[in-house]
């Protein structure tokens, strides 16, 4: 009687891998056990490729896997040579570099916006670069064989959420610009309330306000775009007010528009923007009503907008309106402007103008004692109160995206609700 042994070395797969040998026998047993470390090499091989292809691709594409690597970055604040230079790049190589960058990028539209990234070996070598410009990353590579190449790839940016509350002390510029808020975010937010704040004369100390805006931000932190989320405004003149960014639009917490058929203002809050920057105090804006319509006092040159969409009736002098501009719109009315100083260009009778679109500036023309805007409405020729006139929403959210809508809203801005 002779038993059949089976020896072999204690191996790795001894322990982990019992299973095979009871199921199909020592001898097919065996054959699993080298099929599956074999498997398992490959996936492993299978694995590093992979690692090392996300690294590589996140350095850069044509990027050799050498660390350490040293990095010299900066914005382009002298011509490209002369930066390749500083870093202590040959002539040769310098003209090698612009040349594979040039076939996907102008050189010569390189701003101190845009920034640039050189990356050497230890010993000191040029491996690799690219300069950042808008959203694009533009390589220039040294190939084995010592030439270079280039190519381009977008530049991944993430979304960082801002949040921003707090209260009026002066004007809505100061208190969100004190607080950190950008100054594109503050003029996008009276964008937003255009059709029922008029953020320069119904601003009062105590007024409370949140934003919340995105911020599309680079690797290196540069911010490439902003966009506010959601608004609101909670005033003693203006009462409360909330909005929400969603599929493109504006719209209130019941999903209606926050577009409406006139303007709150015919002083547009971003188009007097460069009075902000620009002088140290802010002129100040109030309205007074000695007569049918709204007196707007603004200091001269301030920038007149449409109310609403309309054709230009008439556009000259008119007595003691002085510089005067009527406009007709849709449903019996027309608004008329006086004491301008000029007109916009091509502003003339006959004339298309578009809802915020400039018309005029504001002057002293006429019967006037200083700089103002005489600013007055109708309806089939009877003065009516602008003021009073009730926001009407052009269109809403849609039905099927309601809920939608709703849970985005109230996630975004919890306090308007
Ligand atoms: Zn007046």
């Amino acid at each position: 009687m002779s038993r059949r042994i089976y020896t072999r070395r204690p191996g790795l797969f001894d322990r982990r891998y019992p299973g095979p040998a009871r199921l199909f026998g020592r001898v097919y047993g065996r054959q699993i056990r080298w099929a599956a470390a074999a498997l398992m090499a490959a996936a492993a091989v299978f694995l590093l490729f992979l690692v090392y292809g996300s690294l590589a691709r996140r350095l850069g594409s044509g990027a050799a896997l050498e660390s350490p690597l040293t990095v010299s970055s900066g914005t382009i604040t002298s011509s490209l040579d002369a930066i390749l230079n500083s870093r202590g790049l040959s002539s040769a190589e310098a003209v090698g570099i612009s040349a594979a960058l040039r076939k996907n990028l102008n050189l010569r539209r390189l701003t101190p916006e845009d920034e640039y990234f050189i990356v050497f070996s230890t010993a000191g070598a040029f491996k690799y670069m690219y300069i950042q410009k808008d959203l694009k990353q533009h390589f220039a590579f040294r190939k084995t064989d010592g030439s270079f190449s280039g190519s381009v790839k977008p530049v991944e940016v993430s979304a960082v959420i801002s949040r921003f509350s707090g209260a009026i002390a002066s004007s809505l510029w100061e208190s969100m610009s004190a607080q950190g808020v950008a100054a594109a975010v503050i003029l996008d937010f009276a964008d937003v309330f255009s059709w029922s704040v008029d953020f320069l004369t119904e601003v009062r100390a105590g007024d409370k306000y949140e934003v919340v805006y995105e911020s599309m931000v680079t690797p290196s932190e540069k911010v490439v775009s902003r966009r506010v989320l959601a608004g609101l405004y909670d005033g003693g003149e203006t009462g409360r007010e909330a909005a929400f960014y969603f599929k493109g639009g504006y719209y209130d917490k019941k999903g209606d528009s926050m577009r409406s058929f006139f303007l709150r203002a015919p002083l547009q809050y971003r188009r007097i923007s460069s009075y902000f920057s620009r002088s140290r105090r802010h002129p100040i804006f109030k309205i007074v009503r000695p007569h049918l319509g709204i007196d707007y006092a603004a200091p001269s040159g301030t920038p007149v907008s449409a109310v609403a969409d309309g054709t230009v009736r008439f556009a000259g002098w008119k007595g003691g309106f002085g510089r005067y501009v009527e406009i007709r719109h849709a449903n019996g009315y027309t608004t008329t402007y006086g004491h301008l100083s000029r007109y916009a260009r091509r502003i003339r009778a006959g004339k298309r103008v578009k809802q915020g679109g400039i018309i005029a500036y504001v002057g002293s023309t006429g019967l006037s004692t200083g700089p103002h805007l005489d600013f007055r409405i109708r309806k089939n020729n009877r003065f009516v109160n602008f003021l009073k006139i009730k926001r009407r929403s052009s269109s809403g959210v849609a039905a099927r995206h309601k809920k939608d809508f709703l849970a985005a809203a109230r996630k975004l801005l919890p306090s308007a609700f």
